[in-house]
């Protein structure tokens, strides 16, 4: 899953910070490093690890091979021997805690039709590069082993371990990939910080205009609503009729909006976006942050019509999205259901948020209750705007691409949860994608996906420069 916090095209950035210089001990040889990453990125594109069924396993034994060629230890770990993990390390001095670098093996399914360019094939035209998995999951394993690659070559003295875990199962199967190892695994991926997908860099017009970083996510319940009545002849209404007390309980959660409620991360996104965005679209995402309820609610009506992804970061967000009931038109049904998917913010009280849903249908003749456990995916710690690691990222997005990196909250989940759960802080990172290719049909998920090459090459630079910037010996 790749789900990027964006605003719209509309918003033109103006922002030009001067280049710090990169702060690295030794620098790579960019040419031939760039070849190497082609060479890898083509072969992990060309190995079929579509889920289902996955067959990780390709990837996990192409990784470990190429680690062990260059000395890292490196191991695979797999609750399904076709679908395994894989975890290497880099010994530091243990002055700090590990560093993690993450990504996942998996691609979704493909339905080869649409494609021009086959999509095991990692075919080269006109500046990218094509394949499912191009810009999910494979450009961040393959920036996170040529990180490694990098570190070990370099001899890079580093003050904190740093890990590589490429992990299966991403895409809806998450038992035997993240759960497994945190569960199963986790003294081998223990750490103080992790990196993952979830972040990304936008690109409009061909210009990058900023950086998101994700520091937190939602977390998303099931809840449903059940409606009982009197079943009886169609002929006969009855003003017990489940249909209608369900569809007027639908309609009641449809024109609710939950209270807002920002954290340290969403405050920080739209006070940064507010400050790069022309003016008036910067007042609404100001009008958010304002303690006058008034203000408050005209903004968020706005961004509700306009930017909904950004109305869905302010709140618990809720969307009913199943509706069943009845079975012929002649009879009146005692039973009809609804199912709501339900994006809480981290903080959220599920209990507490039940309660004050079952209010807002006030009908005794409709049950609201819990589909049983969050989507398999636990809550956790938010990262931290003042640690090292989002200074690090946040300088390197200065250095690398010039732009102002803005820390988001996803409204989506990712693997990132699960670690997120075990305390360690993550951060989302991606590479430049136009934000234009998704809508043309070539982003993650598309019928065809694809990257921009010369920005896979400027996200190796990027990762290296924030790995660096984390973890080397002061
Ligand atoms: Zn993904």
């Amino acid at each position: 899953m790749r789900l990027r916090a964006l605003a719209t095209a509309s918003i033109l950035l103006t922002l030009a910070a001067p280049l710090a210089s990169a702060q690295s001990p030794r620098q790579p040889n960019w040419a031939d490093i760039e070849r190497e990453t082609l060479e890898h990125f083509q072969a992990l594109l060309r190995l079929d690890t579509r889920n289902p069924p996955g067959n990780e396993r390709r990837a996990a034994d192409y990784l470990k091979s190429v680690f062990d060629k260059e000395g890292i230890p490196a191991q695979l770990i797999a609750l399904d021997s076709n679908r395994a993990n894989v975890v290497a390390r880099l010994t530091g001095n243990g002055r700090k805690r590990p560093l993690l670098i993450m990504g996942h093996t998996d691609v979704v399914t493909v339905d080869t039709t649409k494609w021009a360019h086959p999509p095991f094939a990692a075919t080269r035209d006109s500046g990218y590069v094509y394949g499912r998995g191009a810009v999910d999951d494979k450009d961040n394993v393959t920036a996170g082993l040529m990180t490694m690659l990098l570190l070990k070559r370099l001899n890079v003295p580093l003050d904190r371990d740093v890990i590589f875990l490429a992990e299966s199962g991403e895409e809806g199967n998450t038992r035997v990939g993240i759960g497994y190892v945190t569960t199963q695994q986790f003294d081998k991926i223990d750490a103080e910080y992790c990196l993952a997908e979830g972040g990304g860099t936008n690109r409009v017009g061909g210009a990058v205009k900023y950086a998101t970083i994700q520091m937190l996510e939602k977390r998303g319940r099931g809840i449903e609503l059940i409606s009982r009545g009197i079943a009886g002849h169609g002929s006969v209404p009855l003003g017990s009729n489940a249909i209608v007390h369900l569809a007027g309980a639908v309609a009641r959660i449809g024109a609710w909006r939950p209270e807002i409620r920002l954290n340290p991360t969403t405050r920080a996104y739209f006070e940064r976006l507010a400050a790069i965005s022309p003016p008036e679209v910067a007042k609404h995402y100001r009008g958010v942050l304002s303690s006058n309820p008034a203000i408050r609610r005209a903004a968020d009506d706005w961004l509700y019509e306009h930017e909904p992804r950004h109305s869905s970061m302010l709140r618990t967000s809720v969307s009913p999205n199943v509706i069943a009931g009845g079975y012929r038109s002649n009879v009146i049904p005692s039973e009809a259901t609804a199912t709501l998917d339900v994006r809480m913010l981290p903080d959220e009280d599920p209990d507490r948020f039940l309660a004050e849903m079952k209010k807002v249908v006030n009908d005794p003749a409709v049950e609201v209750r819990f589909t049983g456990g969050a989507f398999g995916r636990p809550t956790g710690v938010e990262s931290k705007l003042d640690s090292d690691a989002f200074k690090a990222i946040d300088g390197a997005v200065r250095r690398v691409y010039d732009v102002p990196a803005i820390p988001t909250m996803g409204t989506g989940a990712t693997d990132m949860s699960f670690t997120r759960a075990k305390g360690i802080q993550c951060f989302g990172i991606g590479p430049a994608i136009d934000i234009e290719d998704g809508p043309r049909g070539f982003g993650a998920h598309s019928d065809q996906e694809r990257i921009v090459e010369s920005e896979l090459y400027r996200f190796i630079r990027f990762t290296w420069d924030v790995v660096i910037n984390i973890a080397r010996a002061r």
